[in-house]
């Protein structure tokens, strides 16, 4: 995974790569497992499988070096074109703040898509 930090004058900044190899690490049930801890499907056995090996995987993290896990490099590259911005609306049921755009015109007002649906 890879982000551009650019100056909107002259294109140059940095590149940053996030080194997500470094989580292939050597448990292969781990994706399965945390799937079953997520649903609350897993047993109290594989609870503690998991959070043995999450703590192993956040100190394997915690004890690398920034270059181990980020790759940052000096770029000059061609800009994107400026995004827009939209304005935040109040949601008249719930109250979010919703990018406008993203409003239904209901009864009841300007609602979020959530809303609209209800
Ligand atoms: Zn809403």
């Amino acid at each position: 995974m890879a982000m551009s930090l650019l100056n909107r004058k002259n294109g140059e900044g940095v590149r940053v790569y996030f080194r997500s190899e470094i989580y292939a690490d050597p448990h292969k049930e781990f994706p399965d497992l945390m799937s079953r801890v997520l649903e609350g499907t897993a047993s109290e056995e594989e609870k503690k499988l998991f959070n043995r090996i999450k703590k192993e995987r956040e100190r394997n993290l915690l004890i690398k070096k920034d270059n181990e896990i980020f790759s940052i490099k000096r770029v000059k590259e061609p800009l994107p074109p400026m995004a827009r911005i939209f304005k935040s609306i109040k949601c008249d049921i719930c109250s979010e703040m919703v990018m406008e755009g993203k409003l239904r015109k209901t009864k009841k007002g300007m609602v979020c898509f959530s809303c609209a649906g209800k």
